[in-house]
């Protein structure tokens, strides 16, 4: 059991959900709930004491190129869908890709995410290429985030070399699921995730917070999904409406209400990689460093060129548009260090799977 300074009820409430998580919804409904300032300090330090004894100070990068914004899905809060948007589609050649993980590198950052929309263009067998040059020029752990896709390509990604995969679950409730997404079904996200990791992936998930229909009650079950699934990483962000979608009038996504579901994964989950999102840095103002002191470990600079980064407009106001690569990385050294903490220049893997990588 952990060690802590804090006294109080709080804390041995704080201390039940740490060690019994299954048995403690109604708190971690309670805590979902809070709006009590000192509480709250209270629920975030907590969360950043775990993060402490488990993770330690670093804060691990992940360079983001975002290869493509063609996409064939219509979910309903996303700005790449393909009915309302009118954004100019983009897909960057091979040599674009390696040039722009040629920069990441170049910096010393040791993962790149290759991310794009859920195209049915994407030749498997180009991007199993793309990983096997990303192996063998830079030797960089390797993150693929492209959607839902059938068991055999992911099989083949994974020999190709391909470390980790980024598929978001966005809301555990087949409600909220449904009423966010067209023609798609959670059932099949779910499959996927279990797909990935039965290939030995590095598997990361995570949900919006603020979808339309979302309750305090999903949002606790989505935590618990994570502890179950036993998750290595895990992204939360606000959901940040864009004028091209049909939820483009809806509230965005309470910041608070997204540092508390980081802070209870965080106790939760204990040991998963979680980054400080880029959409709780572009939620009308930059509160990645809060996401840092809630639990959170791990930024993720944008390496997507600058002529195509404007285009990947999941959300408007997406932060970093304009910052030349480089730029950016002393950006990331100051939230880390405005946070207390360094950067850590280390590949980063899963903490439960490390022995399996290197
Ligand atoms: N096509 C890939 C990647 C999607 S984009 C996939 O299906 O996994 C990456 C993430 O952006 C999504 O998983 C979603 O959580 C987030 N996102 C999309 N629209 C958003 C919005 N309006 N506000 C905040 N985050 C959003």
């Amino acid at each position: 059991m952990l060690m802590f300074n804090m006294v109080g009820e709080l804390e041995d409430v704080l201390n039940k959900v740490y060690e019994n998580p299954r048995q403690s919804f109604k708190e971690i409904k309670h805590f979902l709930l809070l709006e009590d300032e000192k509480e709250l300090k209270c629920l975030f330090s907590f969360a950043d004491k775990v993060r402490k004894e488990f993770i330690g100070e670093g804060v691990l990068l992940r360079g983001l190129v975002e290869f493509s914004n063609n996409c064939a899905n219509s979910c309903f809060y996303c700005g790449l869908n393909k009915q309302g948007s009118s954004i100019k589609r983009y897909g960057m050649s091979r040599d674009e890709i390696m040039r722009a993980i040629g920069d990441l590198s170049a910096v010393n950052i040791k993962t790149v995410v290759l991310q794009s929309g859920e195209d049915n263009g994407l030749d498997p067998l180009w991007l199993a290429g793309i990983i096997k040059d990303i192996k063998s020029n830079f030797g960089l752990a390797v993150t693929l985030s492209v959607g839902e896709k059938p068991y055999g390509e992911y099989r083949l990604w994974r020999d190709a070399g391909a470390d980790r995969y980024l598929l978001k679950i966005e809301t555990t409730d087949p409600q909220v699921y449904a009423a966010a997404h067209s023609g798609r079904l959670i059932e099949s996200r779910l499959k996927c995730l279990d797909d990935l990791i039965s290939l030995g992936y590095q598997v990361g998930s995570g949900v919006l917070v603020g979808l339309r229909g979302q309750t305090v009650d999903s949002l606790a079950r989505d935590i618990l999904f994570f502890q179950d699934k036993n998750f290595d990483m895990i992204g939360i962000g606000p959901f940040i409406p864009h004028p091209g979608t049909f939820f483009a009038n809806d509230k965005p996504g309470d910041i608070r209400l997204t540092l508390k579901v980081i802070a209870l994964t965080r106790i939760i989950t204990r040991d998963a990689h979680m980054p400080a999102t880029t959409a709780l840095g572009s939620a009308g103002a930059d509160y990645r460093i809060e996401g840092l002191k809630s639990g959170a470990n791990v930024l993720m600079p944008n390496f997507t060129p600058l002529r195509y980064r404007a285009l990947y407009e999941i959300y408007p106001g997406k932060t970093c548009l304009k910052e030349a690569s480089e730029k950016c990385i002393l950006c990331m050294d100051e939230k880390a260090k405005i946070s207390g903490r360094f950067l850590d220049y280390s590949a980063g893997h899963s903490i439960k799977k490390r022995h399996l990588f290197n």
